[in-house]
């Protein structure tokens, strides 16, 4: 839906909790601390800062705590945390979190797997975090990101049945936005565009964000298709860190840098300044140095002409 906003679009970044999950390295906790500087000075008004897990479980995510306090001290970004359960949203709320994620997966096998915890039960486990919610930190939102929603590498396709029906069950329970991940990338634009609209037609505004992967190549124009259904906030990651990606060459979260570049030169504002972005790489590569960074607009440069259309 069209976000409050000045602006059409909401992209929301995940590489500090998506992208660093992914790799093996941990970046420090100062170079966390300046790369979230540069996504916030390139006008980045979400970022999904880290994730509450233990840290024996994660050791890249010890730092979360200290992670969204100095995100905080950016006014304009609204600084949001992953949680996989309610002992996760505790420390996320104690943190001062402004928005809280969680993933519900729709493949029963991808959730056993993950969570060891069916999508029933972990639809029980956000209703607990919504009542800690709603006694502690009434005004935060709480997300909602439906994992596999478009195919499971372990279950094969996820009926789409099934995932409307898990999306019913969470806005029965009061949560604020339910999005769509294709956390396997194996979404492609006409199955995105009639799950997104059914999506709509079933739980109206409460249709969050799409957040897809490149691993095929089919990010971008994935992106669109929601776009075109009436997605309104994208998740992704500067440089396409993360997301798991399977084949050598490809990255797996859709890239910022690419995403602002479609939606800026298609007219629609993103509030994001696609050259500070592009600068904010160079913090990234000063936290993980060796790790690939992707993205083709930030390899080709603006085309000439561009600054007529940006802004
Ligand atoms: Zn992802």
């Amino acid at each position: 839906m069209t976000h409050p906003d000045a602006f059409d679009v909401l992209i929301s970044e995940v590489g500090p909790r998506d992208g660093l999950q992914s790799v093996k390295a941990t970046m420090p906790t100062a170079d966390k601390q300046r790369w979230i500087d540069a996504l916030a000075a390139a006008g980045l008004r979400e970022i999904e800062v880290a994730s509450f897990v233990p840290a024996r479980l994660l050791p890249q995510m010890a730092d979360a705590a200290q992670v969204v306090q100095h995100a905080r001290q950016h006014a304009q970004v609204r600084v949001m945390a992953l949680v996989p359960n309610l002992q996760g949203a505790q420390h996320a709320l104690e943190a001062g979190a402004q928005k809280l994620t969680l993933p519900v997966s729709a493949s029963p096998a991808h959730s056993l797997a993950n969570v060891r915890k069916t999508p029933e039960d972990m639809v029980q486990e956000v209703a607990a975090v919504l009542r800690l919610r709603d006694i502690v930190a009434p005004g935060v939102p709480v997300e909602v990101g439906m994992s596999t929603a478009f195919g499971c590498t372990l279950q094969g396709p996820v009926p789409e049945d099934d995932v409307l029906r898990l999306a019913q069950q969470l806005a029965a329970i009061g949560v604020d936005e339910i999005g769509l991940s294709d956390t396997t990338g194996m979404a492609n634009p006409a199955q995105v565009s009639r799950l997104f609209k059914r999506m709509f037609q079933e739980i109206g505004p409460l249709t969050g964000a799409a957040h897809m992967h490149n691993t095929r190549g089919l990010g971008l124009a994935n992106c669109l298709a929601a776009y075109e259904a009436g997605v309104r906030t994208f998740d992704s990651s500067l440089a396409g860190l993360g997301g798991c990606p399977y084949a050598p060459g490809a990255s797996g979260n859709v890239v910022t840098e690419d995403l602002v570049f479609m939606f800026e030169a298609m007219g629609v504002s993103t509030g994001v300044d696609w050259a500070r972005l592009v600068a904010a790489r160079e913090a990234l590569k000063a936290g993980l140095p060796g790790e690939p960074l992707y993205g083709m607009s930030p390899e080709a440069g603006l085309p000439r002409g561009w600054n007529r259309q940006i802004n």
